[in-house]
């Protein structure tokens, strides 16, 4: 393998990796009035940024808790999903009739979750028809459906691949029964296999998660789980485990119950390794985690859009919505959400608006997504270049062998993928 050797002293450029960069929903603060009341002028106005968003409408109901999973998630309830779906269109109308949102463009509808393969597949096709017949989509616009692989059955599939999804993402996290067992996913890897099968003979483009740095996870176990993802033929989100406080796990780690996690050096090693693996099969790393051998993933504009576009989304318990300098996070209970949307109020939880200055950590966090940043680009918004903004941080990471400056861009190094994370944490504090 001729990937630079994990323990060098230039892989130890921080003592642990970061998982979670900046930016997300839990930076953001409560919901403010005057907060709120920017944010509907804001919607009030036309969309000039001339970029092109993706649209989420989020399907948060589970039908059983992974012990990892730190998602505000509603346990499945047929009943509950009925009127759950009400809302979610009422939601999706309220922003659809808004000037912003008719004023823009979707190239990509995502059901996101939760798990939205639970939905029958009447109503997975028709939350796809209302958004399509609400909002303007770009010409060649994707449609794409996560979920289980236990919830995803072939008639489903077979729905979903007539009426044209393109996608199907679906959370894999392990392929070694043991570990699967442990964080209470219900089907066996054979199962998980059996379906993704399907899944790609009826043409999907399948993209599953995987996980790294699981409880008393091995190398092996790891590299099992990166070669038969290959062997499946599959794109792929390779996520290193970050237990959060409140879960299951977290619970069960404090008390001794499971084995712990790998230790640091073991966790950079199973991302060196998965990186040679899958660049070696011909993928290419893209956007915060992804490996990919699909033209469509390198060009999607909620990636390169970042963070002047919009990723619009909807639904009880979702996180990370951002319309240009709004970022927002939902209601989390689906009744909550539910009394809320009936009530005519959108059913924000948190909601921020950057300044300037949080606009320009914001395009440095670009690093973190494996997109260059454009010092034309920076100085043509902010008045000034990165290293006038950020002189002391970017030195370091040029001299940490971390990033590469020219005349043009700055950009990760492949060192640098290793760090990304700790990378995107140096333009702005911890909280
Ligand atoms: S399926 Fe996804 S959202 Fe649902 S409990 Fe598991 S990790 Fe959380």
């Amino acid at each position: 393998m001729k990937a630079s050797t994990p323990g060098t002293e230039r892989e130890n450029a921080y003592s642990s990796r970061e998982t979670w960069p900046p930016y997300t929903y839990r930076e953001y603060p409560d919901i403010a009035p005057e907060t709120y009341k920017s944010f509907m002028e804001f919607l009030s106005t036309e969309n000039t940024s001339n970029r092109v968003m993706e649209l989420q409408p989020w399907i948060s109901f589970c039908d059983s808790k992974c012990t990892f999973c730190f998602y505000p998630t509603t346990p499945y309830s047929r009943t509950l999903l009925e009127i759950y779906l009400k809302a979610l269109k009422k939601e999706l109308d309220m922003y659809a009739k808004t000037k912003y949102v008719q004023t823009s463009e979707f190239d990509e509808i995502v059901l996101g979750g939760g798990t939205p393969s639970l939905l029958s597949k009447d109503q997975m096709i028709d939350i796809i028809k209302y958004c399509e017949k609400n909002f303007n989509t770009t010409e060649e616009y994707m449609i794409k459906v996560s979920g289980s692989s236990r919830s995803f059955n072939e008639k489903k599939l077979v729905a979903a691949a007539e009426y044209g999804v393109y996608q199907v993402d679906i959370g894999a996290q392990t392929f070694d029964n043991k570990l699967r067992k442990m964080l209470n996913l219900p089907d066996s890897a054979e199962h998980m296999e059996q379906e993704i099968k399907i899944a790609r003979k009826l043409g999907f483009c399948v993209c599953i998660d995987i996980m790294y740095n699981i409880p008393g996870q091995t190398l092996e176990s790891w590299i099992d789980t990166v070669k038969k993802t290959i062997e499946l033929d599959v794109e792929v989100d390779c996520y290193s485990l970050k237990v959060q406080p409140g879960t299951v796990l977290y619970n069960q780690l404090k008390a001794g119950q499971v084995p712990p996690q790998p230790d640091p050096e073991l966790e950079k090693k199973m991302y060196v390794t998965a990186y040679e693996l899958f660049t070696q099969a011909g993928y290419r790393p893209v956007g915060h985690d992804r490996f990919s051998r699909v033209e469509w993933h390198f060009k999607e504009n909620c990636l390169n859009g970042w963070p002047w576009a919009g990723i619009l989304t909807t639904g009880s318990g979702c996180i990370m919505g951002y319309l240009q300098r709004f970022s927002y996070s939902n209601i989390e209970l689906a009744k909550d959400y539910i009394a809320a949307v009936n009530e005519g109020r959108f059913p924000i939880a948190k909601l921020s608006k950057s300044t300037d200055e949080d606009m320009m950590r914001k395009v440095m966090t670009k690093l973190y997504i494996r997109l260059p940043v454009d010092k034309r680009e920076f100085q043509e918004r902010f008045g000034k270049l990165p290293e006038e903004v950020y002189p002391k941080q970017l030195k370091r990471l040029k001299e940490k062998g971390l990033i590469e400056i020219d005349e043009k861009e700055i950009k990760l190094t492949k060192l640098g993928d290793l760090w990304k994370a700790n990378i995107a944490w140096e333009f702005t504090e911890h909280k």
